[in-house]
């Protein structure tokens, strides 16, 4: 079997461990004679299943009483617009920070809903950029504050979360788990799992349990983060299949020592990357601001772009896939998420410093 070198920005690489186990369980899952996938979401083995995922979750996140944890659907862009309309009420004014392409998103849906302060906007920086979240200057009494901990495009992370009075959300779809952070720093923190969690079709919302009852009623029941935390995310059928490998992964993320463990690999494997692009004498010019690169999102420029176009071309037939940069912002891009092997960032290290001998 000859596995390639994955670095897709989403749906993403997924531990090899991890897919071996659905494999062998996939027509027979426990000796039940049947897929999980073909289980009822309200039997006993896809219970187990479920309790499982919400569990270790919960002790990877650290989870405590005054959270929960919830299975939704829709991605990490539906919640773009659930939270507003779940914690923005009329009246209200929600903070949100700028920081590149998702947060451009998060923002446009809140503005549909209700008020919207953007109290810094780095957007359009070049070379990519945070801002200094510590100094901004934060709405007195505003609803929330949202802040995007990963730019996937742009390759830039928060380095530090800011302490705010309005309960802090957080859009983690891009480096959740990839480092420990203080849960209860936060009101809200949500993720599509496609990049660091499992597969797509199930999104990951660690809410606090005075924020699941602020809904307006009139809210479409769906909608309401108070209808699935009340049936611990079974209200309707939950993405089953997704759940079972979430969990799994979950299994694989424990055993490698939780977010402490997985940080180290994390930033060991990005700063191979980031060396490489340092230590290149200017040939590889690296896409974000140092002081806030990202260790999942590993972006850079060559000379010019018919370098680049030949870069990703020969990077492709040596089976390392998903290196071209995204297509708003060009140049290439490594998505180098918990699951992406250190042999794989071995392997692309090596290919630059060919790739740069002969085309220097
Ligand atoms: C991929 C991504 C999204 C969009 O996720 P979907 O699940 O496709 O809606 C949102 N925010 C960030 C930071 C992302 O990386």
């Amino acid at each position: 079997m000859s596995r390639a070198h994955n670095f897709n920005a989403g749906p993403a690489v997924l531990p090899l461990e991890v897919l071996e186990i659905a494999q062998k369980e996939l027509t027979d899952f426990n000796g039940t004679g049947m897929s999980i996938m073909e289980h009822s979401h309200r039997g006993k083995a896809y219970d187990a299943v479920h309790a499982e995922a919400v569990a270790n979750m919960g002790k990877l996140l650290g989870v405590d009483d005054n959270y929960q944890v919830l299975f939704l659907q829709g991605g990490a862009s539906l919640q773009f617009a659930q939270i507003p309309m779940n914690l923005l009420l009329p009246g209200q004014t929600a903070d949100y920070v700028n920081s590149g392409a998702w947060a451009s998103k998060a923002i446009k849906e809140a503005k549909k809903i209700g008020a919207v302060n953007v109290v810094a906007d780095t957007s359009k920086d070049i070379p990519t950029n945070m801002p200094d979240y510590a100094s901004l200057n934060y709405t007195k009494g505003a609803a929330y504050v949202h802040v995007t901990s990963n730019e996937t495009i742009a390759g830039t992370q928060i380095q530090q979360f800011p302490k705010t009075e309005a309960p802090l959300v957080c859009d983690m779809s891009s480096d959740i788990l990839c480092r420990p952070f203080d849960l209860k720093q936060f009101g809200l923190i949500y993720a599509g799992a496609q990049k660091n969690l499992g597969p797509s079709g199930v999104t990951l919302v660690v809410i606090r349990k005075d924020l699941i009852e602020r809904a307006p009623a009139t809210l479409p029941t769906m909608l309401q983060y108070r209808t699935q935390a009340k049936e611990n995310s079974l209200y309707n059928t939950p993405s089953t299949f997704g759940i079972y490998i979430l969990m799994l992964v979950s299994r694989w993320l424990l055993a490698k020592g939780g977010a402490a463990g997985i940080e180290k690999i994390n930033r060991a494997k990005a700063d191979k990357l980031y060396a490489a692009i340092d230590n290149s004498g200017g040939y590889y010019r690296g896409g974000a601001n140092k002081a806030c690169r990202s260790i999942m999102n590993v972006t850079w420029r060559l000379p010019t772009e018919a370098l680049e176009e030949k870069f990703i071309k020969e990077a492709t037939a040596q089976k390392m896939i998903g290196l071209k940069g995204h297509r708003d912002v060009g140049g290439c891009r490594a998505s180098i998420y918990n699951a992406c092997p250190v042999e794989s960032v071995d392997a692309l290290v090596a290919f630059m410093k060919d790739f740069q001998a002969k085309n220097g």
